[in-house]
């Protein structure tokens, strides 16, 4: 129950609250900061240990402080790039000498004589006495300065904009804190809390934003991150116990007779690793309970044959398929080798793309509608209201990291007839790390594949610096005289450093800081021209995601069949493409790229019996850090990928990990996966037990917790249909 003796409720206008200004108003509103609730969720970023403030006389060398005064004299002197700038500060007890090395020109003009400022940092004697070195300088207005020298602190450091900066959003929240908190209902119960040693709701809010000390921030922060988690992963039981109960799946025939025509259309005998998979999907698809499973497997491993062997169950119950992969190359790379496979058989196979012609379309679509086709094979075209089945019984998405949690929700409104849903599969060759399948496919029962077809040998990788390209160049005339194939894979289309592809990582390096600007990127156009010199008797193509259908397919075709010698690509390639016979892997500006995504492009080698090489180039950027060549140099000598996706999590984040649009992460304000691991886990088993104990939610504090859930997480979740 809100408490009645404070003023205003969470939902009050901030434009009713007479402690803030109107100019305050309108600033807070262009942060879609309106009502006093998200006041008081807009949380600090970091937080500041502010020293207790010193007079100058009492200053002490070596002792780590504040103080205040005014600047009376100022030279800058001349030395290398930047001037030194020495600064007198005095106030009435004493003075100090302030020394700014390789001082910027603002910094100069800003710093003159009668400015107030305060300074901290740590004084060391010097002459007859003290200086401080390139201490942290504030500016101080007048009429802003408190009277008082101030003891320690901790001063929150808010998401500010350039016209209201975080020291008067701190001034804001302070004057509406005190109310806001008898306001904030806890979700959690005291006992519950108190057994985990976290703060309440309203004690963690008032260590935020006003903390006594940086433990308090600490403590708040472990509460606030461990609600997100919790919240997830209530919702995400919550989401799996509706499916099962609300929606039926077709059950699909099963026995050995079936098992035994599967297996006669497939081209191998299944690896073991295989086997288990396909006995899981097997039990799965017999029953009526929706199938919501995960399959994962390092590059390689095989899983369009088990997608394949599960769709035809499918279709031995005369029913139908469908295989959804995220981009136009990989389906129709499957729908090729499909068809290959099915060849001679009356399964009707059908792709489906939004390259794919109108008439083509039309037709398509009502043979689809008719049950004619059995299994349709397509990228998120696959998706759009006109696309009717007859009777879809499964759903395979290949390559599922692409695609978000509503593509999976869009997928299931596809089954029609008298079951609701269809049977989903998922399939991702990015191995997922376990900390980040548990939150992004907490609804998924995840099975792996375990191992790879018999007969391959371990890809080699080389890392070397750009000004080594030619040894590069080396290895593939050695592989084009064994007539072996090559792929030179470059993150731009054309020189004017357009990135390619949906997937491209934003930001360069570990961190994404780039002082300077960052140097060119490698184009597809520049490396053809490059390798045509270099190789003028090779046969050389290119394909990134700009050509057609039309254009593109002609050239995979003819790089499948040995007709072109290198194929020079964008990330375009980086799933799914398989071309046995190429053996040589080379990534340019290698540093652009996740490790996880270097792993998928280097399994584009290493298909067949022959023995395959990846070299990394590293960067052309100005200067290749230590950190991308240290990055990089991980997969010199790491060839698991499930190890590999662990280490990009651990080195780049979870939003990196899978490139910049990735679709789906949870939106965490507080809480960070890779920081949070114990938390997550700690979540994971009170969401567990939470929603045990009440399956219906229904008891007063789950009612709280529930409505907190769907605001936070509901539309990631798809919970908009539930309760
Ligand atoms: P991924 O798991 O990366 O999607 P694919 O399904 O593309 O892997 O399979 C990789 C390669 O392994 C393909 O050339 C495929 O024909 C081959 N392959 C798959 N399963 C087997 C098997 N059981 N025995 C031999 N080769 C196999
Ligand atoms: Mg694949």
């Amino acid at each position: 129950m809100p408490d009645s003796s404070s003023p205003f409720l969470l939902t009050t206008p901030l434009a009713e609250i007479r402690a803030i200004t109107d100019r305050q108003v309108a600033l807070l509103k262009a942060m879609g900061i309106t009502r006093l609730g998200h006041l008081i969720a807009h949380l600090p970023s970091r937080h500041e240990q502010i020293e207790a403030e010193t007079p100058l006389g009492d200053l002490v060398a070596g002792q780590l402080v504040s103080a205040r005064g005014t600047i009376t004299a100022t030279r800058p002197v001349r030395a290398g790039k930047l001037p030194r700038l020495e600064l007198a500060v005095l106030d009435e007890t004493g003075r100090l000498d302030v020394v700014i090395f390789n001082a910027p020109r603002w910094r100069i003009e800003q710093l003159h004589p009668g400015t107030r400022v305060r300074v901290t940092g740590t004084p060391k004697t010097r002459g007859p006495g003290l200086q401080m070195a390139n201490p942290k300088i504030d500016v101080l207005k007048e009429g802003t300065e408190d009277p008082e020298l101030q003891g320690a602190r901790v001063r929150p450091v808010y998401p500010a904009t350039e016209d209201l900066k975080s020291f008067e959003i701190d001034k804001v929240i302070q004057k509406v804190l005190d109310a806001a908190l008898l306001l904030l209902e806890d979700h959690l119960p005291e006992e519950f809390r108190s057994q985990r040693g976290l703060p309440s709701l309203a004690e963690a809010y008032r260590m935020q934003h006003r903390p006594e000390s940086l433990e308090e921030t600490k403590q708040s922060r472990r509460r606030l991150a461990y609600d997100e988690l919790l919240m997830l992963q209530v919702g995400v039981h919550i989401k799996r116990a509706h499916l099962r109960k609300t929606l039926k799946a077709p059950a699909l025939k099963f026995n050995p007779a079936i098992d035994k025509h599967i297996r006669e259309r497939l081209p191998f005998a299944l690896t073991p690793g295989q086997e288990d998979v396909v006995k899981d999907i097997a039990k799965d698809l017999s029953t009526p309970t929706p199938t919501n499973r995960l399959i994962q497997g390092d590059v390689g491993s095989g899983k369009t044959l088990v997608a394949l062997y599960a769709m035809l169950l499918a279709v031995a119950s005369q029913r139908q398929a469908s295989l959804m992969a995220p981009t136009e190359l990989l389906a129709e790379q499957h729908f090729a080798s499909i068809s290959r496979m099915l060849e001679g058989s009356r399964v009707k196979v059908e792709l489906l793309t939004g390259s794919t012609p109108k008439p083509e379309r039309d037709s398509l679509l009502k043979r689809l509608a008719e049950g004619e086709i059995n299994i349709l094979i397509g990228t998120h075209a696959l998706l759009t209201e006109s696309v009717q089945f007859r009777s879809l019984a499964i759903a395979v998405i290949d390559e599922q990291h692409r695609f978000g949690v509503h593509q999976r929700s869009k997928l299931r409104e596809k089954a029609t007839g008298e079951a609701s849903t269809p049977h989903v599969l998922v399939m991702t060759a990015t191995p997922i790390p376990r900390t980040m399948a548990i939150t992004l496919f907490g609804d998924l029962d995840i099975s792996s594949i375990h191992g790879l077809p018999p007969g391959r040998t371990p890809i080699k990788t080389k890392v070397i610096p750009p000004e080594h390209r030619e040894l590069a160049y080396a290895e593939i005339e050695q592989r084009l005289a064994r007539s072996e194939q090559a792929y030179y894979v470059v993150p731009a289309i054309d020189p004017t450093h357009q990135d390619e592809g949906d997937y491209m990582p934003a930001a360069v390096g570990v961190g994404g800081e780039t002082a300077a600007a960052p140097a060119p990127l490698r184009d597809v156009r520049t490396a053809m021209r490059d390798l045509e010199t270099r190789f003028p008797k090779a046969r050389i193509a290119a394909v990134h995601g700009q050509l057609s259908r039309a254009s593109r397919e002609p050239v995979m075709e003819r790089f499948r069949s040995g007709k072109i010698n290198i194929l020079v690509a964008t990330t375009v390639i980086e799933v799914g493409v398989d071309v046995p016979n190429a053996t040589l892997m080379v990534v340019d500006n290698a540093d652009r790229f996740g490790l996880a995504q270097l792993h998928q492009l280097r399994g584009r080698v290493g298909r067949g019996s022959k023995e395959s090489a990846c070299y990394l180039i590293s960067g052309e950027s100005t200067s290749p850090t230590p950190e991308s060549s240290a990055r990089l140099a991980i997969l010199e000598n790491v060839t698991d990928g499930f190890a590999l996706a662990e280490k990009d999590l651990e080195l780049r984040g979870p939003g990196e990990m899978f490139g910049a649009r990735q679709s789906g992460l949870p939106p965490f304000k507080v809480a960070d996966l890779m920081r949070d691991r114990e938390l997550l886990a700690m979540a994971k088993r009170d969401a567990a037990a939470w929603v045990t104990a009440s399956p219906a939610m229904d008891q007063p504090h789950d009612q709280l917790l529930f409505r907190r859930l769907i605001k936070a997480f509901g539309k990631e979740l798809g919970l908009a249909d539930v309760g």
